[in-house]
Order: C-alpha cells, then structure tokens, then sequence
C-alpha cells in the first residue's frame, strides 16, 4: 500500500522514497511513499522526476500508486521531485472548485454534479435551474470577495459514520478526508488544495454551455486567470486599434462597422441588378432578329459562375422574341432563357439537349440550367438548342 504524502502536505514538492515493486521493464515503479498525485475526482495527474526519469503519467490503483517513467529506474532508494507549478496550478483550479460549487450552493441551490481540470480551463456541472449571466456575475462577485478574505482550508479525517455537514454527500465507508472551507463548504475530496483562499488567486467565470438538465460553467483561477486577462486584453487591442478606437469603444465600433458593411452590401446586390437590367436591354438592341423575328444570343464564359449571367439573361428575354443561352466551359454547363413568345419551352429543351449529351439539367419554361460531364459535349448542346 503507497503511503500517499499528498493527503497531508500539498505543499511537498521534493521526497526520498523506497522503490518496493517495477514492472519488467522498470517503466512503472511503486513507492513506499509518494507526493505525485494520480489523476482521480477530476483533477490530473502530476509530473516530475523519480531519480533521473521523467513521470509520464501517474495512475491511481486503489491501493497502489503507479507510477509510469519515460526510462527505467533501476536504483532503490530514489530522490523525487513534484513539477510545481503544474501542481500549484491544479491546486488553484481545484480549491477554486471547492469555493465556486459553494458560491452556486449558497447563493442559488445550484448543486455541482461533476468537475472537469482541463490544460486551459477548469469546468464544473451545475444543476437545480437556469444559470443567468446575473447569476455569473453574482457568483463571480462573492468568490472573489472570499478569495480577498483569506479564509483557511483545512483537512482533517474523519469517520464516515459520523461525518456532518458535507455539500454532496459521499457513498464511502471507513475514514474520510474531509476539506473544509472555514464554516463555508465541507467535501470529502482526496485531491491538492491550497492552505488558503487567497492562493486561489482571482476567479474569472467564463463560457456557459446547456447539457441536459444541467449547466457546465468554465472558469479559471490565479495564474490562468492572469494569463486568460492578459489573452483578451491583447485580442481586444488588436481590434481597437483597427478601428482606431479605445479598448471600451471597440465592440460599438465593431457593431457600427457591421451595419455599414451590410448596407454596402445590399447597395452592391442593386447595382448589379441595375447594371444585369442595363446589358440586357442593351444586348437585345444590338441583336438583330433571324428570319423567324426571334433574336438568340450567346455569351460564353471560360469559367466562374452562371448564375452571374442569370440576372442579364432574365432581362434580355423579359423582352419579345428572345432566346439567350449562355455557355460556360469550367465546369462545363449551359443556361438558358426564353421569352414567352419565342416558341420554345427553356425547361424542356435544356433537358433533352444536356440528357442526350449525358449530363443533367432543368428549369421551367422561361429559364433553365444544366451541366455536362466534358467540355466537348458542350457543342452538341448549343446545336440542339439553337439548331
Ligand atoms: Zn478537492
């Protein structure tokens, strides 16, 4: 059984120990006793050396601690030590934990239903109702004033049968590692904490996310707090200083940019229609009509997009006796429009001429599109149509 020093001092970062058990390849040792914490309650493992092998990972085996090693340690009696600032920040998240779940506790019978310790932020499963930015704002408010009054944080052990007060009820027997916030919060939790809530450092509420019947809160506490602050601080200079504004001016100035650029937008979709009116009108002038009085054009276009034709087709043969095909060699596909009165059905047409050429197409009598699967077969297309 690994004596596990962690529960009593957090706060150990260097340990001799006995090596008592490795697997053959001596790339999992087991101690007699250890500091590094394995992943479990949400909160991961530690890293750090054992003689000179890194830790690659730290495994909870209910009575053993594991402890897997990037190369073999063969010696017994072996210096450790914790990698501390990974675990000083585990400790901030978690502690931060403990005193956000109390927060949403005491303020709106929020109960926190599960934990999550992420590289960049930490998440807890909130349920029992909404969660309304005031509420996060609230929260936010009364975690950071008991972070300001340096509450301690205590651990004793106690046993479960007679065990009071505790903000979730725990399902284990025998003794229980108890931490307790002042009078504030009492959990039975096996991991790192701080001794006190100042340690925690700030505590900044971030995303919320609906999942199920419960709310996950992403929050980040004392050194990702500062990191997080110092992230948005440059992200939102970056956009002042495109729109030369101040950092608090920046989301009107975004807003007012938006609504400009949509308007400039919609001026943009008109010209065009005016302009694809204008080169219709004028195309059919300068068409001369065949024998029958009907005037055909055809515009070809090496590649881009028909529908860009679509607006100057429609124009064209909103006039009489027309028919305007338009063919485009990549990808290889026709459109085609016709008047009321040229005598041909647009849909109709396009279809048979593109079926018997392989491809496929459609449209009703006025205006229809298709596609080939080769260029060549386009020839053959405009020759059925046209004739
Ligand atoms: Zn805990």
């Amino acid at each position: 059984m690994t004596e596990r020093l962690y529960y009593t001092d957090s706060y150990l970062r260097e340990f001799r120990a006995q090596v008592v058990d490795r697997s053959e390849d001596g790339r999992t040792i087991y101690l007699d006793r250890t500091a590094f914490y394995p992943t479990s309650g949400g909160q991961p493992f530690d890293v750090g050396t054992i003689h000179d092998a890194l830790i690659v990972e730290v495994v909870d085996e209910d009575d053993r601690v594991a402890h897997r090693v990037a190369k073999a340690v063969e010696a017994d009696d072996v210096a450790c030590a914790v990698d501390w600032n990974r675990r000083f920040d585990h400790m901030q998240q978690h502690t931060g934990q403990h005193l956000l779940s109390a927060v949403f506790e005491e303020l709106f019978a929020l109960h926190t239903v599960s934990f999550h310790l992420g590289a960049d932020s930490a998440t807890i499963d909130v349920e029992g109702g909404a969660v309304e930015p005031r509420k996060v704002i609230e929260a936010e408010r009364r975690v950071n004033e008991l972070v300001f009054a340096n509450l301690p944080v205590q651990v004793t052990f106690e046993d479960a049968r007679d065990v009071k007060g505790l903000r979730k009820p725990s399902d284990r027997d025998g003794t229980l590692r108890i931490v307790s916030i002042a009078d504030l919060d009492r959990s039975a939790c096996g991991g790192t904490h701080v001794r006190s809530t100042g340690e925690i450092g700030p505590v900044l509420l971030r995303k919320l996310e609906k999942i199920r019947q419960s709310v996950r809160v992403e929050f980040v506490c004392g050194g990702r707090a500062l990191r997080r602050a110092r992230a948005d601080f440059e992200a939102l200079s970056k956009i002042g200083q495109l729109f030369s504004a101040s950092l608090d001016e920046a989301p009107a100035m975004v807003a007012a940019q938006l609504d400009s650029a949509r308007a400039g937008e919609r001026a943009r979709r008109k010209v065009e229609l005016d302009l694809a009116a204008y080169r219709g009108k004028e195309l059919y002038r300068e068409t001369a009509p065949a024998a029958d009085g009907v005037r055909r054009v055809i515009e070809r276009l090496e590649r881009g997009n028909l529908e860009d034709l679509r607006a100057v087709a429609q124009n064209f043969t909103a006039q009489p006796k027309s028919v305007f095909l338009a063919v485009m060699k990549d990808p290889p596909s026709v459109l085609l429009a016709a008047s009321e009165d040229a005598g041909i059905d647009a849909g109709m047409a396009l279809k048979a001429a593109v079926t018997e050429a392989g491809g496929r197409g459609g449209g009703n009598a006025r205006v229809a599109q298709g596609s080939v699967t080769e260029q060549a077969a386009l020839e053959k297309v405009v020759e059925k149509i046209l004739g």
